[in-house]
C-alpha cells in the first residue's frame, strides 16, 4: 500500500479481492470486491472505498446513512453560498439541455437552497416545485421566493405520472439503494418525462487529485454509492429507462434518462446565452448590497467573458464595478495589493471588505481584458492582483472550514497567467516560475501552462528560452495547441468547483 496523506490507496498489483465482502448496493452482485482506498490504521472513523467486479461502482463498507435534517448554517457559509451564486450556472447549462415548453412541472429531490427551483422557472419558465428537509432550504425559499417542502420524494407528495422534468443534483450518492430511487422518479415522470441526475464520477479518485478536491468527492461518511459512467448508465436502464446519456467531465457524470427519445438542446452556444441572459436578469431584480445580487452577478460575468460575449459582458459589469464600489470600496481595474484590512489576521471577517466571489470577478474582468483589447503581456499586474488582494480570502474561508475549492483553482490559474504573462514579454525569469508551478488542485492544466508558454516564447522570438523551457519539463515533443487555452481552462474548473461549493457547505 502507498501512503497518501490521511487514508492509504490500495497498491493495484497487491490489491486482491476480498471473498467476504459485501453484496454491492449498486447492482446486487455478491462476487469479491476490491478495494480502492481505506482509512489509516487506528484512525477514526475507521472506512473502506470497495470496487464491483460487475457494475464497476465504488462503495463503502459502512452503508449507515446520515441524517441530513441536521446540516447547519454558520452566517459566513450562508454568505459564502450567496455570493458565490453556488452551482447556479451549472444549473442554468443542465436545464437548458431540456426542450420542454413553458407550463412544464419540474420537480426537484434534495433542492438545497432552491436555485435549481430559480432557473426552472426565470429560465425556463416551467412550474417548478422542490423538497428538501435541510436548514439551507428555509433560507433559499425565503430569498428566492421558490416552492419547497421539506418532504420526501414519495406517492403522497409526487402523484404517479405528473412530472415532465425530475432533476436530483448530488443525491444518489447518499442513498443505499441507488436503483430504488431511480425507479422512484421514474413512477413519478409522465411517459414522455425526462430525469436529470449528477452525482461525483469515481474516475475522480486517484492519487494524482489535490487531497481537498478529493475529500470532496469521498466525502468519508456521508457518500455510500459512487458511480462510474458504466454503472450509471447500467442503474437507469434497471430502472425502466430506455433511452441514457450520461457524460463526464472527470469529475462529474450528469445523466439524462427517459423512455422516449431525448432530443436535448445540443447547441452549447444556445444553452450559454439562456444562462447568461437568466442569470444577468436576475442579477438585476437584485437590490443595492443584496449578497445575491453577487452570487447571479459574478456567474452572469464569468458566463459572459468564457462565451466570449463581450456585449453580455459589458452590460454585467457596467452595474457590477459600480456596485463592487459602493459597497466593498473596490476598484478592480486599479487595485494591486492586498486590502489593508486583510492583512492584520485571517481571523478578521473578511466578509466584511470584499464580495467572497472576488476571485472569481477579477479573473473574468483580467480575462475579458484580455479578449477585448489587451496583450496578454500587458496583463501581468492584474493577474498578479488576484493571488495579492484573493490569497487572504482562501485563508479565512479555509479557517473557517469552509473548503472553497473555486477560490483555491481560481489562485493557481492566475499565477500560472502570471507565468504566462512573463513569456510573453519574453523574459528569462518564466523557467524559474514554471519550475516554481506546482500542479494544479485539479490534478491537471500545468503541462498544458508550459506548452503555451513555449508557444508564446516562440511568437516572441525567444527560440533559446523556449528550447530551455522544454528541456526543464522534459518535453521531447512540441505540438502547438492554439490560442484556445484559456476559454477552454475556464470552463473545465468553472464546471467541477460549482459542484463542489454544495459539497463545502456539508463538510
Ligand atoms: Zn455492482
Amino acid at each position: 500500500m502507498a501512503e497518501s496523506l490521511d487514508f492509504l490507496w490500495a497498491d493495484p498489483a497487491a490489491a486482491l479481492p476480498s471473498p467476504d465482502s459485501p453484496s454491492c448496493p449498486n447492482c446486487g452482485s455478491s462476487h469479491p470486491k476490491s478495494l480502492i482506498c481505506r482509512s489509516l490504521p487506528g484512525r477514526d472513523p475507521v472506512w473502506a472505498l470497495l470496487r464491483c467486479p460487475d457494475c464497476t461502482a465504488g462503495f463503502y463498507e459502512d452503508q449507515t446513512v446520515s441524517d441530513y435534517a441536521d446540516e447547519g448554517m454558520t452566517a459566513e457559509s450562508t454568505t459564502y453560498f450567496l455570493q458565490q451564486g453556488a452551482a447556479v450556472s451549472i444549473f442554468a447549462d443542465i436545464l437548458a439541455h431540456i426542450q420542454k415548453a413553458p407550463g412544464a412541472a419540474y420537480v426537484e429531490i434534495g433542492c438545497g437552497f432552491g436555485f435549481g427551483l430559480d432557473v426552472a422557472h426565470h429560465a425556463m419558465g416551467w412550474s417548478a416545485r422542490g423538497m428538501d428537509p435541510a436548514d439551507l432550504s428555509a433560507v433559499g425559499r425565503r430569498l428566492l421566493g421558490v416552492d419547497i417542502t421539506p418532504a420526501y420524494f414519495d406517492p403522497t407528495t409526487v402523484p404517479s405520472g405528473s412530472c415532465d422534468v425530475v432533476m436530483a443534483t448530488e443525491v444518489l450518492e447518499h442513498l443505499p439503494d441507488p436503483g430504488g430511487f431511480l425507479r422512484e422518479i421514474r413512477r413519478g415522470l409522465k411517459p414522455d418525462g425526462i430525469a436529470v441526475l449528477t452525482t461525483p464520477d469515481i474516475a475522480a479518485v486517484r492519487p494524482a487529485i489535490a487531497k481537498p478536491v478529493l475529500s470532496a468527492t469521498l466525502t468519508v461518511g456521508l457518500h455510500l454509492v459512487l458511480q462510474s459512467a458504466a454503472s450509471l448508465d447500467f442503474l437507469l436502464r434497471q430502472a425502466g429507462f430506455t433511452h441514457v446519456l450520461v457524460q463526464s467531465d472527470g469529475w462529474k457524470l450528469t445523466a439524462f434518462a427517459a423512455t422516449t427519445p431525448l432530443a436535448l438542446r445540443e447547441d452549447k452556444a444556445a444553452r450559454q446565452a439562456i444562462a447568461i441572459r437568466y442569470l444577468t436578469e436576475r442579477a438585476e431584480s437584485r437590490s443595492q448590497d443584496d449578497d445575491l445580487y453577487f452570487g447571479f452577478a459574478g456567474r452572469a460575468y464569468f458566463e459572459a467573458v468564457s462565451a466570449q460575449d463581450q456585449a453580455a459582458a459589458e452590460r454585467v459589469w457596467k452595474d457590477l464595478g459600480p456596485r463592487l464600489q459602493h459597497r466593498y470600496q473596490i476598484d478592480i481595474d486599479t487595485i494591486t495589493s492586498p486590502l489593508p484590512q486583510t492583512t492584520e489576521t485571517v481571523s478578521r471577517d473578511i466578509s466584511a471588505v470584499m464580495p467572497l466571489n472576488l476571485a472569481a470577478i477579477m479573473l473574468a474582468r483580467a480575462y475579458q481584458r484580455l479578449q477585448a483589447v489587451e496583450a496578454r503581456a500587458g496583463l501581468l499586474p492584474r493577474f498578479a492582483a488576484i493571488n495579492a488582494v484573493c490569497a487572504p480570502l482562501w485563508s479565512w474561508l479555509n479557517a473557517l472550514q469552509i473548503g472553497d475549492m473555486q477560490t483555491r483553482q481560481i489562485l493557481w490559474v492566475a499565477q500560472a497567467e502570471v507565468a504566462l504573462c512573463v513569456a510573453a514579454q519574453g523574459r528569462r525569469a518564466v523557467l524559474p516560475m514554471m519550475a516554481k508551478l506546482a500542479e494544479s488542485p485539479t490534478g491537471s492544466g500545468r503541462e498544458a501552462i508550459v506548452r503555451r508558454s513555449i508557444e508564446l516564447l516562440i511568437h516572441g522570438e525567444k527560440p533559446y528560452l523556449a528550447t530551455k523551457l522544454a528541456r526543464q519539463e522534459s518535453l521531447p515533443h512540441m505540438r502547438v495547441t492554439g490560442d484556445t487555452l484559456v476559454t477552454a481552462l475556464l470552463r473545465s474548473f468553472l464546471r467541477e468547483l460549482f459542484y463542489r461549493s454544495r459539497q463545502a457547505l456539508r463538510g
